[in-house]
């Protein structure tokens, strides 16, 4: 192994996310499992033939950074029709005055 050498960027991404094992030597996922949207089941094997261990991985959903655009403008809708007509004129007049 190279010292200092950096992986691409890429490399951190869930498609070709690096799992590691206990030995230290590099592993390989070889199949996923999705339990739903937010949950995965990763299968992982040991790249060294000597140490031969295979593991499952979980992958989870953490948690939201920014949320996602689809679900502020459904909030947003959501929100404006549950206000009476005056109210949204009243916003859509204090919008009219922004721009
Ligand atoms: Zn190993």
């Amino acid at each position: 192994m190279l010292c200092g050498k950096m992986e691409p960027v890429q490399r951190a991404g869930v498609g070709k996310m690096r799992v590691y094992c206990k030995c230290g030597e590099k592993g390989r996922i070889v199949s996923r499992e999705d339990l739903s949207p937010e949950f995965a089941k990763l299968y992982c094997q040991c790249s060294s033939v000597k140490c031969g261990h295979t593991w499952v991985a979980n992958l989870t959903f953490s948690h939201t950074l920014s949320p996602s655009a689809q679900a502020v403008d459904r909030l947003l809708f959501d929100r404006l029709r549950s206000l009476s007509r005056a109210q949204q004129r009243d916003l859509f007049d204090q919008l009219d005055g922004v721009s």
